[in-house]
């Protein structure tokens, strides 16, 4: 049977084979396999040629026993509502295992941002933050950038809020500009935690970043940076990169400055060009024989039908659900180590969660300060994931990280619902 790639269903898969193992209460799992509150909205916006087209948004929360609801929005022509049920679980549970005092949401709007003007997106953001407005806020639901969403949505989504609550609460959004209390280091913060983890699982796995090789699947917020990064930081090489249309492969390894040169002037990274430089496709770039492979694009990348072909040592999900559930089972059956987003990943709700620190108490912090608590924030999460791991291996089960991390993330959830007498 073919593998069902629902992101939502796959979400719940993985929930209900964490609660089997770590043997959850199950008035606990019933709870935490829906989502709590699920908003759906009609936007309707005068387009530049006069006419008016109605866009559907959507905003999940998905739990929010340990605080306000947290996580982005998406601004995607093929979002669904199951995708963003998916992701506001997926939100929850990162929050959680980053031990930040939120819950989990997630919002979207179907649009293709590539075919709209400025005003028109920003029509859009205005809409979606109208409809919104009374039901988010620092201690209610904090959205933030997700996929084809930036600073300045965030810009336009805090200005409507303010205008319709008469509050300056910078607090209510993160991902903002810097002139608006955003905050310089939440930029790179998704990319430079996936570092650290990414740091910390080649210590274990004695593998010389130096020495490696890196290949990189997206070249937006998560991936353009992954890739500054590991070389910057760790002085991996990457041989590999992508975007939507394509992606560019050198043995030799890939300048930077001439990947931005190809995407600005061509649109695609894929146009890259060097001596030993070919195109490659976002299927083949997975397949690459690599040290670390990073898919940091979108959902079900690495499925049961390619992932026999993965060949990496160590697989980074810089994305929101790149992987499958059958695909896990295959990559820990290969014994390539896949590190599950929600861990990952989780540099970027760690960044907003700074920022959010930063606008409510009004005491504003350096980059470099921004850094190290990173650092040592993601390092924990790392090291909390692979004790879990090593307890049930102590007790003669084998589970994977994606598994070691849920159960951290759900038992938190779940205690914490108990205290507030949920079940
Ligand atoms: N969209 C990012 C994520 O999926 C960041 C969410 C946030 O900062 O709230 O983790």
């Amino acid at each position: 049977m073919a593998e069902d790639l629902n992101p939502f269903k796959i979400a719940q898969t993985q929930l209900d084979k964490a609660a089997e193992i770590m043997k959850l209460d199950k008035q606990a799992h019933a709870i935490l396999r829906e989502p709590k509150r699920t908003l759906i909205m009609s936007i309707p916006v005068r387009m530049s040629n006069g006419q008016t087209k109605v866009f559907t948004g959507f905003r999940v929360r998905y739990n929010d026993a340990r605080g306000p609801a947290k996580g982005g929005i998406r601004f995607h022509p093929e979002e669904t509502l199951d995708t963003v049920k998916a992701l506001s679980a997926w939100m929850t549970w990162k929050c959680s295992l980053a031990d930040i005092p939120f819950g989990g949401g997630k919002g979207g709007v179907i649009c293709d941002t590539k075919k709209m003007n400025d005003k028109e997106i920003e029509a859009v953001a205005r809409g979606y933050a109208r409809a919104l407005a009374t039901d988010m806020g620092p201690e209610v639901d904090i959205p933030a950038p997700d996929v084809y969403t930036t600073p300045q949505i965030m810009a336009w989504i805090l200005d409507e809020y303010i205008n319709i609550t008469r509050k300056n609460e910078f607090g209510a959004i993160t991902g903002k500009p810097v002139e608006l209390w955003g905050s310089e280091g939440r930029m790179d913060s998704t990319a430079r935690g996936g570092m650290f983890i990414m740091r910390e699982a080649m210590k274990r796995l004695k593998l010389n970043p130096k020495k490696s090789t890196v290949a990189i699947q997206g070249f937006g917020n998560a991936g353009r940076f992954a890739y500054e990064l590991s070389d910057k930081m760790l002085g991996a090489k990457v041989v590999a990169i992508s975007d939507s249309e394509g992606g560019v492969y050198d043995p030799d390894g890939l300048d930077l400055a001439k990947l931005d040169e190809a995407k600005k002037r061509t649109g695609s990274v894929q146009n890259y060009r060097s001596k030993n430089a070919e195109k490659i496709t976002n299927e083949k770039l997975l397949e690459l024989k690599c040290d670390v492979l990073i898919p940091a694009a979108i959902e079900n990348q690495v499925r049961g039908d390619n992932a026999d072909r993965i060949n990496c040592k160590l697989l980074l999900e810089l994305a929101n659900g790149p992987v499958t559930p059958e695909a896990t089972d295959t990559l820990f059956e290969k014994g390539i180590v896949d590190l599950p987003d929600f861990l990952v990943n989780s540099g970027g709700v760690v960044g907003s969660y700074y920022e959010w620190v930063q606008n409510i108490t009004g005491d504003y912090w350096d980059t470099d300060t921004f850094n190290a608590k990173l650092d040592k924030k993601l390092t924990k999460s790392f090291l909390d994931t692979m004790n879990v791991q090593k307890e049930y291996a102590d007790k003669g089960q084998k589970i994977n990280p994606r598994m070691a991390a849920y159960i951290i993330a759900i038992d938190r959830v779940a205690k914490a619902m108990k205290a507030r007498g949920w079940y």
